[in-house]
């Protein structure tokens, strides 16, 4: 089977093991079905913005040419750092996209991806957010009525507990399991101002993500479609955004989002 056209971030459901298919031009590719299978990936040398569909030689924010990336209210600086959002104040680059987005539910959570790591996402989000970070367990933590004050809680957690995902790690499978989120979540209400207390959830149950694998790498080299033109490799997991092949090497999708390529499984 062979299937060619501009792709986009994978879409995931939360199935045991989560399933997940690639947008490729206008079809779904079922590709947690091709576990264990020779995929053939080669780089078409063309790239469309995923909002203005202009030719580019590369792209911004995963997806978007320089204009898109510095205009679309989808790049604003609050998606990377939430406490900067101003949509509450009636600022931002489109205040009817914010309403859609930044003025809605958004819940703080706990998540475990290599180590324990806190975030920020609209409600809608879940459990999305959470695949798309390799998360193994999540659990909520706070809920807000917008973007900006979920932003001010996990930016007082900061000096607790890290925002990062150490993405090496993650793909490796190296999970530090002696973590208890309900426990962390426990220690953060001990540490979090007075003030943000009215925000915290009780009875948020741990929920957990099991990835389609047959083993996970040792290492991982991270491809760039820019410079590997053809990969050929057989899949052995898809985690997060990422396909993992036998030979280490690892592609995220997500960072070729716009990249027309063909993809050919036997
Ligand atoms: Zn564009």
């Amino acid at each position: 089977m062979k299937f060619s056209g501009q792709i986009k971030k994978m879409i995931s459901k939360h199935l045991t093991p989560i399933s997940y298919d690639i947008p490729i031009g206008n079809d779904l590719i079922p590709v947690s079905t091709f576990l264990d299978k020779m995929i053939a990936i080669n780089f078409l040398n063309e790239i469309n913005c995923i909002e203005c569909e202009r030719e580019i030689k590369k792209t911004f924010a995963q997806g978007y040419c320089y204009p898109c990336f510095i205009n679309s209210p989808r790049t604003s600086e609050c998606i990377l750092k939430p406490e900067l959002c101003r949509a509450h104040e009636g600022e931002s680059r489109d205040m009817e996209w914010s309403k859609k987005h930044c003025l809605k539910e958004h819940f703080v959570y706990l998540s475990l991806t290599a180590g324990a790591k806190i975030g920020v996402t609209r409600a809608t989000q879940i459990p999305t957010r959470w695949i798309d970070q390799g998360a193994v367990q999540a659990l909520k933590f706070a809920k807000t009525s917008n973007r900006y004050e979920a932003g001010a809680i996990e930016v007082q957690m900061k000096n607790h507990i890290s925002d990062r995902t150490a993405w090496q790690r993650m793909l490796k499978n190296e999970i530090d399991d002696s973590i208890n989120l309900m426990k962390l979540k426990n220690e953060l209400i001990n540490v979090i101002d007075d003030e943000y207390k009215q925000f915290i959830l009780k009875n948020e149950s741990v929920v957990d993500f099991e990835y389609p694998h047959i083993n996970f790498p040792d290492k991982v080299k991270s491809l760039d479609l820019l410079k590997v033109n053809r990969i050929k490799a057989r899949l052995i997991a898809i985690k997060g955004q990422y396909l993992l092949f036998d030979d280490n090497t690892v592609l995220n999708i997500r960072k070729h989002t716009g990249f027309k390529i063909s993809l050919e499984v036997n």
